[in-house]
């Protein structure tokens, strides 16, 4: 029974079919360039392969570097000043034209450049590369020697003279909470009929792009395929010829089968659901347990580990740097609450500690059932994701037999994606109640071995648990949202709680958490890895510290009524 369900549940966050080819072994070699600066210093410049512009630091004079940059080592391009900055972009591109309203850059190296590095470079912002491939239709986004890119005033960055518009995708209803966004974004959309059918119609505004504002908002595809596909197939089907041009006023046509449940039509099923949803998110009280979380039961879960590394892009992984993170709420929690927590997963050369530097995968990790469940060759990874919440569920029973408070369980299971890179952020899965079902056992004789698959390796849940699941899921979800917008952590611009995955025409809920008898449970995608300010960011200890703060401060504030 647990075949089926247990292979799609494990694809959770591989996606790295699409972008495992840039793993680091097949990166180009830096490139290096000699520079004078005015006082006639020679000095290195060093542009690297997804990495961006490094200036060699201990000749660089003064003025070059922001306030407060150590000299030392390789000098990234964002710590130079103002001045540092056009200095470097002039010795390295000294083919480039300057020009009153634009700069023309040439293309000097098609290996090591890319459209993201440039608008990284040019504007700030290498979220700003769909920009910039608008304004130079007619070039390809592979980058040949000698192409000349044009890149206007408007989207140069502040320090090389230019508006500085940040990737501002920001709309009116990022400031709204999650239910109010929806209904916004349903409010941005008519229902029309043509001759090819049924459709959503909705008018394209200033800055947003046919796959983030359109499709990753009113779908439920965030993977980078079926974004992509999806994109041209709408842009198809609204006559559109070159999705690259496409201006403010726009009008898309969103076949209605594509449409997110938020978004369907009145009458149907799916906008049924969503309404039941919200409307028992209204009804549930949240739970009081103070800010120590007395009588609190956590468990953390961090994806992947062993044999299965998660999803990689950009010179990273996911499970290592997961655990990271769940290794620093366990910490924090520890230290400041006295909340009861427990792991689903150790790796056993590590135990418990977080890490400064995370240099290469971890080859072993094991489930901490009895005995530890080790997630190596021998085990598929489906029976271990399985263990994940047979393990959970088994820990709550004991706490609820041992009088504890049922709604003050809380599992939480991290992640980090590779999707569309043009999404950017945290993203939080919470169970969707139509998509739970009413029983389900885990069979298989591999698991027999293990005592918590032998108490707790079924669940059930009436229609109402469902619902309750769903509601308070939701409520942590929007308070994590808030905690991380607080510590500047990057959120997904569209919809950032989700209660499906959506991919390959399937649709479901992640087993760790469909399966939680937990009361509130999410899987948090930290990060996109295939966007790289994300994989830059998650490389931080610093980032994944913060990360870890922003988690228990959202524990602490979902705690109070
Ligand atoms: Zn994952």
């Amino acid at each position: 029974m647990g075949g089926l369900n247990a292979l799609v549940s494990a694809g959770l966050c591989l996606f790295p079919a699409v972008v495992l080819s840039a793993a680091a072994a097949q990166d180009p070699a830096p490139v290096l360039a000699h520079a004078t600066t005015p006082e006639g210093r020679a000095i290195l410049l060093r542009l690297q392969f997804r990495k961006g512009l490094g200036v060699e630091g201990k000749m660089l004079p003064r003025a070059f570097l922001s306030k407060g940059v150590d000299p030392g080592g390789w000098v990234p391009f964002e710590s130079l000043s103002p001045e540092g900055k056009r200095w470097a972009l002039a010795a390295l591109f000294p083919e480039d034209l300057w020009r009153q309203d634009e700069v023309r850059h040439r293309v000097r190296y098609p290996e090591v450049e890319s459209v993201w590095t440039m608008a990284a470079l040019f504007t700030g912002h290498g979220q700003n590369y769909d920009r910039l491939m608008a304004e130079n239709p007619d070039l390809p986004e592979k980058l040949r020697v000698g192409d000349l890119w044009r890149i206007p005033r408007t989207l140069l960055s502040l320090d090389l003279g230019g508006a500085g518009r940040g990737p501002d995708r920001s709309q009116p209803e990022d400031e709204l909470d999650d239910e109010a966004r929806v209904s916004a974004y349903r409010g941005l959309l008519s229902f029309g009929e043509d001759p090819l059918g049924k459709y959503a119609a909705y008018r394209m505004r200033k800055g947003e792009a046919l796959y983030s504002s359109v499709v990753i908002r009113y779908t439920d595809r965030v993977d980078p395929k079926g974004v992509n596909e999806l994109a041209d197939a709408i842009a198809r089907r609204s006559g559109i010829e070159d999705v690259r041009g496409i201006q403010p006023g726009q009008l898309i046509k969103i076949p209605l089968k594509f449409l997110a449940d938020p978004f369907q039509s009145e009458g149907s099923s799916g906008l049924a659901e969503e309404r039941e949803v919200r409307a028992e998110v209204r009804r549930t009280v949240r739970v009081e347990a103070g800010p120590k979380l007395k009588g609190v039961r956590i468990v953390l879960d961090a994806g992947h580990g062993g044999v299965d590394s998660g999803a990689r892009a950009n010179g990273i992984w996911e499970s290592d740097f997961v655990y990271d993170i769940a290794m620093r709420v366990r910490r924090l929690l520890e230290q400041e609450t006295e909340a009861q927590v427990s792991s689903t997963i150790r790796y056993p050369g590590l135990g418990f500690k977080s890490r400064e530097a995370i240099v290469t995968p971890s080859g072993s990790a094991e489930i901490l059932t009895t005995p530890p469940f080790a997630v190596d060759g021998e085990s598929p990874s489906a029976i271990s994701v399985h263990l994940r919440w047979v393990l959970a569920n088994d820990l709550f029973a004991s706490f609820r037999k041992a009088k504890g408070e049922a709604q003050k369980t809380l599992f939480l299971s991290f992640h980090a994606d590779s999707l569309h890179p043009s999404a950017r952020g945290s993203m939080i899965y919470v169970p969707s109640a139509a998509l739970v079902p009413s029983t389900f056992a885990l069979g298989g004789a591999k698991t027999g071995h293990v005592s918590e698959a032998r108490r707790s390796a079924w669940v059930a849940f009436t229609g109402r648990e469902k619902l309750q699941g769903e509601a308070r899921s939701r409520q942590f979800a929007e308070t994590l949202l808030r905690a991380l917008q607080k510590e500047r952590i990057a959120v997904h611009a569209n919809r950032p709680i989700r209660n499906v995955i959506f991919r390959n025409g399937g649709k479901w809920v992640p087993a760790v958490i469909r399966y939680s008898t937990g009361a509130t449970k999410a899987l948090i995608e930290v990060s996109n890895l295939t966007n790289e300010d994300d994989a830059a960011s998650l490389r931080e200890p610093g980032f994944r510290e913060r990360y870890a703060v922003a988690v228990v401060n959202a524990v602490r504030a979902y705690y109070r009524k």
